[in-house]
Order: structure tokens, then C-alpha cells, then sequence
């Protein structure tokens, strides 16, 4: 099993918690969770940082390593980039720039909307579609990090069909530093740049960057953990800046279907919930889709106001960014074709091969087969006993060479029949896997 220096991840286990109680296995798109010795292992290679196990362990045992605001004492000039999810976590704020100047008041100089970079990606969004037609459709956004690791992992021929533009978080961040750069003449790395997050897949994305060589933001802070404090602050404000930045068009991208709607297209569609993505993705593999011209991909259902490390119900935040949108400008942002390379990002994604059983075709053939011929030997029962979530992934997992069949306790009953020692196996299965000898 690949170690986890090579992939950082901020999804990590605390082991005193973890109970080994197997909930999470199934859960995981990308069946990263194994249980050994009664404790989750998370392989490294796979693991997208979508945050489901955070949300489906019920001992907690899973958490997103992230930054404390303390964090922003290490530098002299300190931006707050709040994600457009982060105006619907909090009751009766009709004007974002309540909002907006209240985090000021928690430590931050200034304050750059996501939201606003957001609408210049749209806008260039829709000028990248229009000015490559020749690029097999659709094209995916590269907005949600999960998903872009997603398709590295699980569906690497689509690499190319993810769209070149930086995540909103990105160019937010890249413009922050050159404002804060401008405004107040100290150099880029005296200036501190910090995301407000949903989730945990964007703080593996500031720290593993895979649309630039070095991420433009410098650290990430969660909703959940900034909560309280914000909702003090509002209480205290006596006096407030008009700061806002951001239409309709921008904080409409923290709810599923704002991206896609920012590109005024009827050829684009947007899907939320990482299992719907999944099934999406494998249509635009099998060249499904390509009457349509853009795919929004969201891995939490709602989109970003169901991030793991959100404060609110995401429904209630929808309904609240609904309404706060509603007498907002359409968009106070865009791109002019001169500044269109400066929303395209450095590098590409990588494929990562974790899936691949060999580099060599003839090997992984060989492994393949030897895979085939162990799952006929297992129940299927996918009952996760083998601490694998499904009998394909033990399967895969012997062929490896990680584990054996021993693992099995079915197999270990079959190979028992006969033998007096088989009802002993037998009782101790768990009971709706039990047979009775006839
Ligand atoms: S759900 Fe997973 S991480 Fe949580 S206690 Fe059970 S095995 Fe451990
Ligand atoms: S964060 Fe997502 S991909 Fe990673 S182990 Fe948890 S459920 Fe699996």
C-alpha cells in the first residue's frame, strides 16, 4: 500500500476513536477504507479527501486536518477569502456586507469574495466554450477539487475534458494578494491569504495544488470552526463598509446549478452527490453526453453549502442564498479578452495510477484473471467482515499481495466442510451469514 507522504491528504483517522465498527468501508466512492487489526486505514493513493467518512462515522474518528485562525498572526497583512457557502450558514443576514465586514472584525485586513472571482471564471467559462469547439464535449469544471481528484483515480481518459480555468478559491486568491500587494506595498509573502472552507477537499487542494506549482492561497479555515466567532461579531458591529464585490451569478456558485447557470448556456447541466457524479462520469466515458457542452460536478449534495465542515443545514443554506441573491446585481465581474491567460491554470491534472493492477498489459492481464477466479471463490456478500468493502476489493487486494484469502471466514468454512472444526467456524460468523448443516 502506497505510504502517505506521497499523497497528502486532510482527511485523516484518529485511531483512539476509531472503533473498526466498518461504517465507513461501504461509504467511500473510491473504496479507499480498509479495517485492520479492529482500526481504519485510509489508502493514501486513492483517497479523494470528498469528506464522506466525516460525515457517515459515528465515532467522530474522522476528522479534516485543517488551519486555526491563530494562523493568520504569521503574517503582516491578512486576507479572508469567504466562500460563497459560507452567506447562507448564518440566520437573518439579508446584506453580505454584514457579513462580510464581520469577518474583518475576527483578525483579517481585508476581505476578497470568492464569490467575486467566480464571476469572472464564468465569464471566462463561457468564452473558453465558445472559442474551443474542437475539444470533445462535454467539458468538466474544474471548480470542486474532490472531483478533479476523482478523475484522476477513477476516470483518467477524462483528464482532458477538465476545463483549463482556475477553481474560484484560486483566482480569488491570486487577486487578493495582488490588491493587498498594491494597496499596501509590502512583498507577496508578508501577506497571508485564507480560504473560508466547506470542505475538506479544498484544503488538500491549497496544500497539494493541482491546477498550479504552488497553490495562491495559504491556508484554509472551517466554516464550522469560525462560526461561533462570526455570529459574535455580527452582534457587535457598529459600523459597516460597503465591501461587497459579488452578483448573483457568484454567490450562486455555492449551491449546485450556479455554475452551470453562469455560463448561460441550455447545453449545460450540473449534478451534486458523489455517487450521482460517478454515474455521470462513466455516461461521458461511454460518449454519452456529448450533445452537452458543460458538466457541473459538485461531490456534495447541494453543492458547497453540504460541504462536511459547514455550520448549517445545506437546505436552509440554499433557501438563504436564494434570498439573499434575489436583489443583487446579475454580475459585478468579468474577464476582457486581454486578461483571459490569466484565469488558465499552470499545470494539468495527473493521473494517479491506484486503480491499475501493473504497469506492464500482460501482468496486469495475469492479475486481472487471478482476481476473477478468487471472487468466484467468495460469497459476494459484500459484508465487509474482511474489513474490505466488497469481496472485489479483498479480491483485488490478495492480488496485490496487501492481505490473503485467509481473511475470508466464508472461505475458511468452505475449506473446513467435512472437518469437525466447521460448525465452530460456522458460529461464529455473524448470525444472517450463518448455515445451518441440514
Ligand atoms: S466508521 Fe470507520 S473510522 Fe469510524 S469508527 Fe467505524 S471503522 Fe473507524
Ligand atoms: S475522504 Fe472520501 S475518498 Fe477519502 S477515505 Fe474518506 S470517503 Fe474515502
Amino acid at each position: 500500500m502506497a505510504s502517505e507522504e506521497h499523497y497528502y491528504h486532510s482527511v485523516r483517522l484518529d485511531k483512539d476513536r476509531c472503533t473498526g465498527c466498518i461504517h465507513c468501508i461501504q461509504r467511500c466512492p473510491t473504496q479507499a477504507i480498509r479495517v485492520r487489526n479492529g482500526k481504519a486505514i485510509i489508502l493514501a493513493e486513492r483517497c479523494i479527501d470528498c469528506g464522506e467518512c466525516i460525515r457517515v462515522c459515528p465515532h467522530k474518528a474522522k476528522y479534516a486536518e485543517r488551519d486555526t485562525i491563530d494562523i493568520i498572526n504569521q503574517f503582516k497583512y491578512k486576507v479572508a477569502l469567504p466562500a460563497p457557502s459560507l452567506y447562507g450558514q448564518i440566520s437573518r443576514v439579508r446584506d453580505v456586507n454584514l457579513l462580510l465586514n464581520a469577518l474583518r472584525g475576527l483578525g483579517f485586513d481585508d476581505v476578497f469574495e470568492v464569490a467575486a472571482a467566480a464571476e469572472r471564471i464564468s465569464d471566462a467559462t463561457k468564452k473558453f466554450l465558445k472559442e474551443n469547439k474542437e475539444i470533445p464535449r462535454p467539458l468538466i469544471s474544474s471548480a470542486c477539487p474532490a472531483i478533479v481528484r476523482l478523475i484522476t483515480v477513477c476516470y483518467p481518459n477524462l483528464i482532458d475534458r477538465i476545463i483549463p480555468l482556475h477553481s474560484p478559491m484560486e483566482e480569488a486568491g491570486r487577486l487578493a494578494r495582488l490588491r493587498a500587494v498594491e494597496e499596501t506595498g509590502l512583498a507577496p509573502e508578508e501577506i497571508g491569504v485564507f480560504f473560508i472552507t466547506p470542505c475538506p477537499a479544498k484544503i488538500t487542494a491549497i496544500k497539494h495544488s493541482q491546477e498550479n506549482e504552488r497553490s495562491n492561497v495559504d491556508g484554509a479555515v472551517a466554516i464550522n470552526d469560525i462560526y461561533p466567532a462570526l455570529v459574535s461579531q455580527l452582534g457587535k458591529l457598529e459600523e459597516q463598509e460597503d465591501i461587497q464585490h459579488a452578483g448573483r451569478i457568484g454567490i450562486s456558485w455555492g449551491m449546485t446549478g450556479g455554475e452551470a447557470a453562469g455560463t448561460f448556456s441550455e447545453d449545460s447541466m450540473a449534478v451534486d452527490g458523489i455517487e450521482n457524479c460517478m454515474n455521470l462520469l462513466g455516461e461521458i466515458e461511454d460518449e454519452k453526453l456529448s450533445r452537452v457542452d458543460f458538466v457541473e460536478l459538485n461531490a456534495c449534495m447541494g453543492g458547497c453549502v453540504g460541504g462536511v465542515l459547514t455550520a448549517e443545514n445545506p437546505f436552509i443554506a440554499k433557501a438563504r442564498l436564494n434570498h439573499i441573491r434575489k436583489y443583487l446585481p446579475n454580475s459585478m465581474n468579468s474577464v476582457s479578452d486581454g486578461e483571459l491567460d490569466e484565469v488558465v491554470t499552470e499545470k494539468r491534472p495527473e493521473e494517479i495510477p491506484a486503480l491499475r493492477l501493473a504497469d506492464n498489459l500482460q501482468e496486469a492481464m495475469e492479475k486481472m484473471n487471478r482476481l476473477n477466479e478468487l471472487l468466484d471463490t467468495f460469497p459476494r456478500l459484500d459484508c465487509g467482515t474482511c474489513g474490505a468493502p466488497s469481496c472485489r476489493a479483498l479480491a483485488e487486494d490478495i492480488v496485490r499481495g496487501y492481505t490473503t484469502e485467509q481473511d475470508c471466514i466464508f472461505r475458511i468454512r468452505d475449506e473446513l466442510a467435512g472437518s469437525a472444526l466447521k460448525n465452530a467456524v460456522n458460529d461464529i460468523i455473524p448470525p444472517p451469514f450463518r448455515k445451518k448443516e441440514e
